[in-house]
C-alpha cells in the first residue's frame, strides 16, 4: 500500500466520537492533522495534544503536527476560514474526512422545514462547502482523498428520523459523483457507513439499542479509523461505501 506519511488530513468534527477515532488513526498512519471542532474546544485540544504526543515503538516522537480549528462547517465563512488556516499552518489539504454531523431524534410529525434543512445544512452542504474548496489543489496534485461519514440510515432508515436518513443518502450520492467524476485525476471519494459505534449520538438516542445489531453490541469508533486509514492509503478503492454495522445491512 502506499503511504500516507506526512500528508495533511483534515477531520471534520474530530473532537470527539468517530471524528477523533478517525483523527488519530491517520496521525498514527502518518498524516499531519486538522482537528475540526464546533463547540467543545477542550475535547478538540485533548485530540490535538495527542496527536503531537504519539511516540513509535522505540518511544521517539513521531514528529506529527496537528492543529484544532473551530469552525461551523456549514457556514461557507467557517469553511474558508478552516481550510485557509490549514493551509497555512499545515499545508494543503491532502486527505478529507467529512465527518462533522448531527442527530435530531423527534416523531415524524413533528420534524418542521427548519429541522430538515438544519439537517440537510450541517450534514450534507458542509461536506460540498468543504471537498469543492479543498478540490482545486488536490486537482493541481493529482493526489487526494474524500471520505464521507455515511450511516446505515442511508440503507435502512436508521433510528433518527427522514431528514437525517436522507442526509446520509445524499452523502453516499455526493460520494459516488466525485469518485467518477475525479477518478482519472488521482483522487479517490468513499464512504463509510457506521451503525452503531459507542459514541455522544449513540448513547444519546434512546432508539439506539445494541439489539438492533445482529452481532448484539455496538462498535468501536476505531473501527473507523481502521476503516479511513485503508480509504486513504488505497488508490484502487473508490466510490464504494464501507459498511461497519455489526451485519445490520448485508450488501
Ligand atoms: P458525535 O455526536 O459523537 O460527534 C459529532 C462531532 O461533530 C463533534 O466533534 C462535533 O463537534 C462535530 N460537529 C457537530 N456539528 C458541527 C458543525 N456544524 N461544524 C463542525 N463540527 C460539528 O457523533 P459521532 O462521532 O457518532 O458521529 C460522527 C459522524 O458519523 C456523524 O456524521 C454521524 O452522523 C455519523 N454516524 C455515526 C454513527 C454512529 O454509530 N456513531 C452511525 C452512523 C453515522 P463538538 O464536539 O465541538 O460539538
Amino acid at each position: 500500500m502506499p503511504s500516507v506519511q506526512n500528508r495533511v488530513a483534515l477531520v471534520t468534527g474530530a473532537s470527539r466520537g468517530i471524528g477523533k477515532s478517525i483523527a488519530l488513526a491517520l496521525a498514527n498512519a502518518g498524516c499531519h492533522v486538522a482537528v475540526n471542532y464546533h463547540q467543545q474546544a477542550s475535547s478538540a485540544e485533548e485530540v490535538r495534544a495527542t496527536i503531537r504526543s504519539l511516540v513509535g515503538e522505540t518511544g521517539k516522537s513521531l514528529g506529527r503536527t496537528a492543529i484544532a480549528i473551530q469552525a461551523d462547517v456549514s457556514i461557507p465563512a467557517d469553511v474558508e476560514r478552516l481550510v485557509s488556516q490549514t493551509e497555512r499552518e499545515l499545508g494543503e489539504v491532502e486527505i478529507l474526512v467529512n465527518n462533522a454531523g448531527i442527530a435530531q431524534t423527534k416523531p415524524i410529525a413533528e420534524i418542521t422545514l427548519e429541522d430538515w434543512e438544519r439537517i440537510l445544512r450541517v450534514n450534507l452542504t458542509s461536506a460540498f462547502l468543504v471537498t469543492q474548496r479543498v478540490l482545486p489543489n488536490m486537482r493541481k496534485h493529482r493526489w487526494g482523498r474524500i471520505i464521507n461519514l455515511s450511516s446505515v440510515a442511508a440503507q435502512t432508515g436508521g433510528v433518527i428520523g427522514p431528514h437525517y436518513a436522507t442526509s446520509k443518502a445524499g452523502l453516499i450520492g455526493l460520494t459516488h459523483s466525485y469518485a467518477a467524476l475525479l477518478a482519472k485525476e488521482g483522487i479517490t471519494a468513499n464512504a463509510i457507513a457506521p451503525a452503531l459505534l459507542e459514541t455522544d449520538m449513540v448513547t444519546g438516542n434512546l432508539n439506539a439499542t445494541p439489539d438492533r445489531i445482529p452481532l448484539g453490541y455496538f462498535g468501536h469508533p476505531d473501527e473507523a479509523g481502521r476503516a479511513a486509514v485503508l480509504l486513504a492509503e488505497s488508490d484502487y478503492i473508490t466510490g464504494q461505501t464501507i459498511n461497519l454495522n455489526g451485519g445490520w445491512y448485508m450488501s
